[in-house]
């Protein structure tokens, strides 16, 4: 019988602290006498999960009391929660229409909700543009538009809307514009287009200084314009700065350095790594053998010998590397730190919590809790 979702009594709860409210407003008018019984005959249809007849019913008295906005207003996203997004647009597009001034930039807020949550994200899209004119509304439509537009991974258009957004805000989320003009620097790489690519970083550096992501571009471009040295110094500065992006640097580092034999890559990798002092020997060295191509992991135990790791021979550097990989391939190599969604291929934004810069190597993870448990033991 009980088996509404928390979200569906809470509303439930709000309808009733609403009608409570407009009852004991309307104390003494005729209506009273109607109200009550059509409430609680609603709230009963509304426990038992018969939420059809319940909506019905609030619907009809928030019809039959026109100053009861408040009633639609809840009973509109009751409707957009339940997935019944035509009955909620209906609503929130009356009490927009028709509704008094206060309650039209409320109205059409909720009424782009709803569009969002029908995936209608051009008309979303139109009904913030305007209400980014309002006052009271303007910070959230100028969010909900980001959000839309970052979406869609339209970062032209989601820098623009940043840009609009008040300056101590646009300061706080300097990263986040930063990431976009890498995006835009990726796109216009893969276009063949270098120098926009170089502009766009430039552009992002002014939004964070230190910004890993863009050393990487950079990097890439200088390979391509046959500069490998400038590559690697603008790899191993982003890995120092972010060991969790070692994955993904070091396999372009060491082909870089195979065909410039002049350097002995791997003491300078693990230099640099422990440098950045936010990885434990243990970490670095899970971290290089996950990294590393089985030809180069021979050379590991050398390394992380010397780091206290305890892989001292060849077989066991191969054998932990293809233990990692295994069990990286079946459970997903990157973990989000916010939501802890696994996945195998790595991204700047997790594609669940939609967080910037939240994916780590797992390896980390599992280094960590190697380290507690012997620590322990
Ligand atoms: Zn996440």
């Amino acid at each position: 019988m009980f088996e509404l979702p928390p979200l569906l009594l809470a509303l439930a709860f709000i309808l009733v602290g609403l009608a409570a409210y407009f009852l004991g407003r309307r104390n003494g008018a005729l209506r009273t006498v109607r109200l009550p019984r059509d409430y609680y005959e609603g709230l009963d249809h509304l426990i038992n999960d018969r939420f059809d007849h319940a909506a019905e019913i609030f619907a009809r008295m928030a019809e039959a009391d026109g100053d009861a906005a408040e009633i639609q207003f809840a009973l509109g996203s009751l409707f957009r929660r339940r997935g019944e997004v035509d009955r909620a647009i209906a609503i929130h597009s009356r009490l927009r229409d028709h509704g008094s001034g206060g309650l039209r930039d409320k109205a059409a807020f909720a009424l782009a909700l709803d569009y969002q949550s029908a995936g209608l994200m051009d008309r979303a899209e139109r009904v913030l543009e305007e209400l980014s004119a309002s006052r009271e509304y303007r910070r959230a439509a100028l969010d909900h538009l980001v959000s839309i537009y970052e979406a869609q991974a339209d970062w032209a258009k989601a820098l623009k809307v940043f840009h609009e957004l008040p300056p101590a805000v646009q300061l706080e989320r300097g990263r986040v514009a930063a990431h976009y003009l890498c995006e835009l620097a990726e796109h216009a790489l893969v276009q063949g287009d270098s120098e926009r690519a170089r502009t766009l970083l430039r552009q992002a550096r002014t939004h964070q200084e230190s910004l890993p992501r863009a050393d990487m571009l950079a990097a890439r471009i200088s390979e391509k314009a046959g500069e490998p040295k400038a590559a690697l110094v603008l790899y191993l500065h982003a890995l120092e700065n972010s060991p969790e992006l070692a994955l993904e640097i070091i396999p372009a580092v060491l082909r870089i350095a195979r065909e410039d034999r002049s350097f002995d890559l791997l003491p300078e990798l693990g230099r640099r790594l422990q440098h950045s002092g936010s990885v434990t020997p243990r970490q670095l060295a899970w971290l290089l053998a996950t990294a590393m191509p089985a030809q180069d992991i021979a050379q590991l135990p050398g390394i992380t010998a010397q780091l206290g790791a305890g892989v001292e021979t060849a077989a066991e550097a191969t054998s932990l590397s293809a233990l990692l990989t295994r069990i990286g391939d079946a459970g997903g190599r990157y973990q989000c730190d916010d939501c802890g969604l696994n996945s195998v291929g790595w991204y700047w934004r997790c594609p669940k919590c939609r967080c910037w810069d939240s994916m780590r190597p797992a390896v980390i993870k599992w280094a960590e809790r190697a380290d507690h448990a012997i620590r322990v033991s």
